[in-house]
C-alpha cells in the first residue's frame, strides 16, 4: 500500500502564502484521491511491491490502456504531491546553502536566475501541470515543465525530481484567482530548501 506523505505542519501554517482551505482541500481531497486511486490501479495491474518510481518509469509494460493511464495520472498525482508537500514548510523560503547552492549557481548563474527560469516555465505551462528542478543521469541540475500529472520519471527522462511547483488551479485559485504569476512569486516564501538539498544529495549520489 502506498501511503500519502504525512503533513508535519498544520493546514493554516503556510498562511499567508497558501491559505488554509487550499492546503486542506489540496491535501485531504486531491492528494488523498490520487493516493487511493493509485493503490486501486496498482492492485488491478498486479504491481504490488514495486516502488512508485519503478511503476512510473515502466508504464509501457502495462498493456491495458485504461490501467496504464490510471497508473500514469494517479501515480503521478501521488508522487508529485508527496514531493510538493514535503518540500514546503512554514517559516521557510530564503535561498539554499551549501552544495545545492553551488550547483544552482553553476547550472543557472545565480539563485535569482534559477528562480526566474523556473518561474517562467511554471507560468508558461499551458493548462494544468508542474515545473520541475531535477537531477539528470550525470548529476547535473535541469529544469522542465510537464502537463497534467506527468513528471520527469513518467516521461522517461532518467531525471530525478527534487523540487516542483504545482500550477494546477487547485493549488492557488481560491486565493490568487487567475493570477498564477503572483502565486508562483509568493510560493518561494514557503520552499524548504533544506528538504530540497537532502533530495539533491540522495539523487546525485
Ligand atoms: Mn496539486
Amino acid at each position: 500500500m502506498f501511503e500519502q506523505y504525512k503533513l508535519p505542519y498544520a493546514y493554516d501554517s503556510l498562511e499567508p502564502v497558501i491559505d488554509a482551505l487550499t492546503v486542506e482541500t489540496h491535501y485531504s481531497k486531491h492528494h488523498a484521491a490520487y493516493t487511493k486511486n493509485f493503490n486501486d490501479f496498482v492492485q488491478k495491474a498486479g504491481l504490488e511491491g514495486k516502488s512508485v518510481e519503478e511503476i512510473l518509469s515502466s508504464l509501457d509494460s502495462v498493456s491495458d490502456v485504461a490501467i496504464r493511464n490510471g497508473l500514469r495520472n494517479n501515480g503521478g498525482g501521488y508522487y508529485n504531491h508527496n514531493l510538493y508537500f514535503s518540500t514546503i514548510a512554514p517559516k521557510a523560503g530564503g535561498e539554499p546553502v551549501g552544495i545545492l547552492a553551488e550547483k544552482i549557481n553553476a547550472a543557472f548563474g545565480s539563485f535569482a536566475a534559477f528562480k526566474e527560469k523556473i518561474s517562467a516555465l511554471a507560468a508558461g505551462q499551458f493548462g494544468s501541470g508542474w515545473a520541475w528542478l531535477s537531477v539528470d543521469k550525470n548529476g547535473a541540475l535541469v529544469l522542465s515543465a510537464t502537463g497534467n500529472q506527468d513528471n520527469p520519471i513518467s516521461l522517461g527522462t532518467g531525471c530525478k525530481p527534487i523540487f516542483c511547483i504545482d500550477v494546477w488551479e487547485h493549488a492557488y485559485y481560491l486565493k490568487y484567482r487567475n493570477m498564477r504569476a503572483s502565486y508562483i512569486q509568493a510560493f518561494f516564501d514557503v520552499v524548504d530548501w533544506n528538504a530540497v538539498a537532502r533530495l539533491y544529495e540522495s539523487a546525485a549520489r
